[in-house]
């Protein structure tokens, strides 16, 4: 078994979509950046390759790339569990916690847990995703930047 640790983050602004694990949450921001912004599917992609030791998601998908404009993040999962399977791994476990102040995400986590679920290939009982805010500090807690850490098991496929 290895183990994959992974983070990312995103600045928060208005006119963008808020796209976590897959899924369109209504609100009035969403995550700035090259692709659509999902920053669980990059978190998830950073653990993925961090098990594999596969590098990391900027070496793979180079955000000057016109190529990854818009590019919808679960193309960068699929790439990550591609590159772990070369290497005879795939996911036990993953365990999620995005860092959000608002919109609250109770309604939305078994949706999103599901849904990364069914992206990884694994039953939602390996899928744990948690959301947390940060009583108002720092740049989440202000509500400028969304946060997001994973850490994944993978095991060995038998043979
Ligand atoms: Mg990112």
């Amino acid at each position: 078994m290895r183990v994959g640790f992974g983070w990312d983050l995103h600045r928060l602004a208005a006119g963008r979509p808020l796209i976590l694990g897959g899924m369109e949450i209504p609100f009035e921001k969403g995550c700035l950046g090259h692709s659509d912004g999902d920053v669980v599917l990059h978190a998830v992609t950073d653990a993925i390759l961090g098990a594999s030791a596969s590098g990391d998601i900027g070496d793979h998908f180079r955000d000057t790339d016109p190529k990854w404009k818009d590019a919808r993040s679960f193309f960068f999962v699929k790439k990550a569990l591609e590159l772990a399977a070369e290497k005879g791994m795939k996911v036990g476990n993953i365990d999620i916690t995005l860092i959000l102040e608002r919109p609250k995400l109770y309604d939305f986590k078994g949706e999103i847990a599901a849904n990364v679920a069914s992206l990884l290939g694994i039953d939602s009982s390996d899928v744990s995703f948690k959301a947390k805010t940060r009583e108002g500090l720092g740049e989440a807690g202000r509500g400028e930047a969304v946060e997001c850490f994973a850490v994944v098991l993978m095991e060995e496929v038998s043979k």
